[in-house]
């Protein structure tokens, strides 16, 4: 997939300030997000890190505007999302984000390329360009030649990589990426961690969530998470 056309300066894509996050449940209350300040640049290849608890995939759930914020902003390619309702902003994370999850999220009965032309589906793109993107991203992903196998027939690794063809499908403008080689034995993960290297490479916006050193290692920028705060920010060194 190509790269989109360069602009004279980067262009901030993610940009959270002061984000909060607090879970009620019954009269209990836990801050789950305690001031999150966080600007993410088009073309960026970001991990996010820390413990169980820290409150990682909150953070995710926010970015791909899943949940809600108890308090603070969050601007998604340059929008407040506090101004748009909840049907606008499903249509905005459909255009914007592309997910991928630990646990692949793929639809058992649909073949490969149908899991993959889900977005379209949704973005309201006829039947034949649908089949052709779709076809395209599975090949990009070497999976050309599983298209019609189902979830089922496919291993841990390619299932993964289905998943990727179909976040990529829509050309979002940022990847968000939750554990994704959390359930994936070490070659699938070295097979979707250098899909990942070439998406970059490509020019996408990756931001993926991992407590594994190694594949933290592979991104360009470590943000470490605890206890609800950003405890460190780091360029990985070359
Ligand atoms: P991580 O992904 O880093 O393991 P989470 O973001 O899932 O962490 O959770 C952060 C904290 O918020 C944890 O203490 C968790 O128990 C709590 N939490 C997460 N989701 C909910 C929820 N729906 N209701 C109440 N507490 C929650
Ligand atoms: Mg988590």
């Amino acid at each position: 997939m190509s790269a989109r056309p360069s602009t004279t300066r980067p262009r901030t894509v993610i940009d959270l300030a002061d984000v909060r996050k607090t879970y009620r449940s019954g009269t209990i209350e836990f801050e789950a997000l305690r001031g999150v300040d966080l600007a993410i640049e088009e073309g960026e290849y970001v991990s996010i890190m820390g413990p169980s608890g820290s409150g990682k995939s909150t953070l995710m759930n926010l970015l791909g505007c899943l949940d809600t914020l108890t308090s603070g902003s969050y601007r998604l390619a340059g929008q407040d999302i506090a101004d748009h309702d909840e049907q606008e902003l499903a249509r905005i994370r459909n255009r914007e984000i592309g997910f991928v999850f630990q646990g692949f999220n793929l639809l058992p009965s649909l073949s490969a390329v149908q899991n993959v032309e889900l977005p379209l589906v949704y973005a309201g793109i006829g039947r034949e360009e649908r089949r052709e993107r779709a076809a395209r991203a599975l090949d990009r992903v070497g999976l050309g030649d599983r298209l019609a196998n189902r979830p089922g027939e496919l291993s841990g690794g390619q299932q993964q990589r289905v998943a990727v063809a179909r976040a990529l499908v829509g050309e979002p403008t940022i990847i968000l990426a939750d554990e994704p080689t959390g359930n994936l034995d070490s070659v699938s993960t070295g097979d979707v961690l250098r899909l990942f290297d070439e998406l970059h490479a490509s020019g996408r916006t990756i931001v993926l969530i991992t407590h594994e050193p190694e594949v933290a290692e592979r991104t360009r920028r470590i943000v470490r998470v605890r206890d609800g705060l950003i405890q460190s920010d780091e360029a990985v060194a070359a």
